[in-house]
């Protein structure tokens, strides 16, 4: 240890002195400036203390521990919920924020932000409004349900509807859909929670339409039928159709309910992608449909049930209701992204989740193409190369579909892949990459066109900063 070091550490006071240091006064309290001085402080001290050998003058110099202070406060200013770079080629990528809205429902979202709205007032009466009429009329019109609304996300949809249709009653499930999402989401939590009583039935591999039918009693509150849609299990199995279930609901006068997951509006096969849609949920004859806003529908979080109108009014009219209604902005968002359905193709061009899903190999290798030569313009010294991988679309969707993605695998004499990757998730616009066979990994599926060059240009910073 250097003590000669530690008593060159420069005071708070004297660094709260320097003009660079002063000019945030305006912009951070005075207790934020002086704790991120300490902060940069005891981080050197303990450096010192640790005793590395590499450590000079210049480590305590009074400018350079100014420009560190200056750094961390700039940091200060920016907000911790930001945008990033995804080159994970995770389409929906649960901890990067799930789906991108598309173009109109960000705009959509932007003009209610900031003024006020129609949010619950029917401009044609001067009177009040329901905030759910926005979105409702456009999700009847392309999913031909007869009612339907919007809460905050799939869990709280799950909530309502069981507590609704199935409080104090049993709902029967397979014991093959006891899904768990990430997080705390749990079937047989969330039904308790809501009232209603869990009747489980069949196997883990195999139930059939002959299990539900010998547990019905005259408690039978309902059919729910939970789509797997973070796993699946293969080999010998057995499940129930929904139009096996629309039958015995029929026959018993049960009403059937579907968690969907995703809300897949269009059929994605031809893309490699096996989810149901809900337009084939309504045609099997489900009563109420639940699915998310921000998977494969691609819009923003919200919770979507809809379904028959004799079941969505009373959810409506439930006290849950309130406490899971969504705001203005998801509203927005959502009457946005479900009016794109209007037309299917423009769809997939238009909604990010669905552009990226769809996207052909030769455009995939185009982009690669363009991402490389944008990086090797830099002349900072990369090494570049592009190869095929396995993707998946993430998100707790489609666990079995694999999809074809290009990556960029970029190696530089300098750095390790670990430290490569470290230092493009720091800054104000982190890129987020994978680690592959040491090597560090962009995958152009989920990078946008307007991106290439902010990573060029971090790319060529890292390497110049060396
Ligand atoms: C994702 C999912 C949920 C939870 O949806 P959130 O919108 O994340 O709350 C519930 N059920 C199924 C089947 C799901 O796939």
């Amino acid at each position: 240890m250097d003590s000669n070091l530690l008593r060159k550490l420069p005071k708070v006071d004297d660094l709260l002195k320097a003009q660079p240091v002063a000019d945030f006064s305006g912009e951070l309290p005075h207790e934020v400036i002086t704790d991120s001085i300490r902060k940069v402080i005891d981080g050197k001290r303990e450096k010192i203390l640790a005793g590395d050998e590499a450590l000079d003058e210049s480590f305590v110099a009074y400018d350079n521990v100014v420009d560190e202070v200056v750094t961390v406060l700039n940091f200060c200013k920016i907000n911790s919920l930001r945008r990033v770079i995804n080159g994970t080629g995770v389409v929906l990528h649960t901890n990067l924020g799930r789906a991108n809205l598309s173009k109109a429902a960000a705009a959509a979202v932007a003009a209610v932000a900031d003024r006020y709205s129609t949010l619950e007032y029917d401009p044609e009466t001067g009177k009040r409004g329901s905030r759910h009429t926005h979105v409702e009329e456009v999700i009847k019109k392309v999913t031909g349900a007869e009612a339907a609304m919007v809460v905050n996300n799939n869990a709280a949809a799950t909530m309502i509807c069981l507590a609704t249709m199935g409080a104090g009653k049993e709902v029967i499930v397979s014991r093959g859909e006891l899904v768990e999402i990430g997080g705390s989401f749990r079937v047989p939590e969330i039904m308790s929670q809501s009232g209603a009583i869990l009747a489980e039935i069949g196997t883990t591999n195999k139930t059939k339409i002959s299990d539900y039918e010998k547990r019905i009693t005259e408690n039978t509150g309902a059919l729910l039928k939970v789509h797997t849609s973070n796993y699946k299990i293969i080999g010998f199995t057995e499940e129930a159709t929904i139009a096996q279930l629309r039958e015995l609901g029929d026959k018993y006068g049960l009403p059937v309910i579907y968690d969907m997951g995703s809300g897949l509006m269009v059929d994605l096969t031809a893309y490699g992608i096996e989810e149901p849609t809900v337009k084939d949920a309504f045609a099997q004859g489900a009563d109420v449909v639940l699915f998310s806003g921000d998977k494969l529908l691609g819009g923003a979080q919200g919770g979507v049930l809809a379904g028959k109108k004799e079941f969505i009014d009373k959810m409506k009219k439930h006290p849950l209701a309130r406490i899971l209604r969504v705001d203005k902005m998801t509203l927005a968002a959502m009457e946005a992204t479900f009016k794109a359905y209007y037309n299917e193709e423009q769809a997939k061009k238009e909604i990010p989740v669905l552009a990226m899903l769809t996207r052909s190999q030769e455009d995939l290798m185009k982009a690669a193409q363009t991402l490389k030569r944008t990086i090797a313009r830099r002349n900072a010294g990369y090494e570049i190369t592009i190869a095929k991988d396995k993707g998946m679309v993430g998100g707790g969707s489609a666990p079995s579909s694999f999809i074809d993605n290009i990556i960029l695998k970029i190696t530089h004499e300098k750095f390790t892949s670990q430290q490569l990757a470290a230092l493009l998730r720091k800054g104000e616009l982190p890129i987020v990459g994978r680690i592959h066979e040491e090597q560090l990994v962009l995958d152009v599926r989920t990078i946008f066109a307007d991106e290439y060059q902010l990573i060029a240009d971090k790319l060529a910073a890292i390497a110049a900063a060396k």
